[in-house]
């Protein structure tokens, strides 16, 4: 177990939240406020980034979750999605917006993506990421929004977790 003391801060509470107001602004100058937008949580981790974001949005906006996991309890993709839950309900002629908390190899979104666009009957489907780590990137898949570009290295908090702790945290740390 790692111990919260290592832990360095790459960024604090006040510099993640500003950014997220900035992304919503982004997404609402694109969407626009009237047309209605279905939100797609991926669990566990863009918890934090979905409900802090859901708040600056100004178009009539509906909540749905799914449950992947590609990691397991290690630092490092397992290469295979593990669809936990996958409920989402027919989103016929309706905008959606998955939101997620890092896009890492792309593995995630390229299996959530194709199986939206194959089942859900979707009118358009967007990603939105709180980090995207495009050094690590494997598959051919790009996110529409994003907030911060990091390089390489096993982030912690604001939902993200290392063998299901410290996502409560509301900044973002690593350890070196
Ligand atoms: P991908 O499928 O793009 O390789 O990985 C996406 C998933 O891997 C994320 O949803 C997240 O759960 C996990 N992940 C990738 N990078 C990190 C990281 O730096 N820290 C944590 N805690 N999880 C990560």
């Amino acid at each position: 177990m790692k111990d919260i003391k290592d832990l360095k801060v790459l960024i604090d509470s006040k510099k993640l939240n500003e950014r997220i107001v900035a992304l919503a602004d982004e997404i609402n100058s694109h969407y626009g406020e009237n047309e209605p937008l279905t939100l797609i949580c991926i669990l566990r981790g863009a918890v934090m980034f979905f409900t802090e974001l859901s708040k600056h949005l100004k178009m009539p906006v509906k909540m749905e979750f799914v449950t992947l996991s590609s990691y397991g309890n290690s630092e490092k993709s397992t290469g295979k999605v593990k669809a936990v839950n996958l409920a989402i309900p027919d989103l016929e002629n309706q905008k959606a917006l998955i939101v997620e908390d890092i896009i890492d190899t792309g593995l995630t979104l390229d299996f959530l993506l194709k199986f939206i666009k194959t089942n859900c009957k979707v009118k358009d489907v967007k990603l939105a990421v709180l980090f995207d780590k495009k050094c690590a990137r494997k598959f051919d898949i790009e996110p529409d929004f994003s907030a911060f570009e990091i390089d390489d290295k096993f982030i912690v908090g604001f939902g993200l977790d290392y063998n299901g702790f410290y996502r409560n945290l509301d900044y973002i740390g690593y350890f070196e």
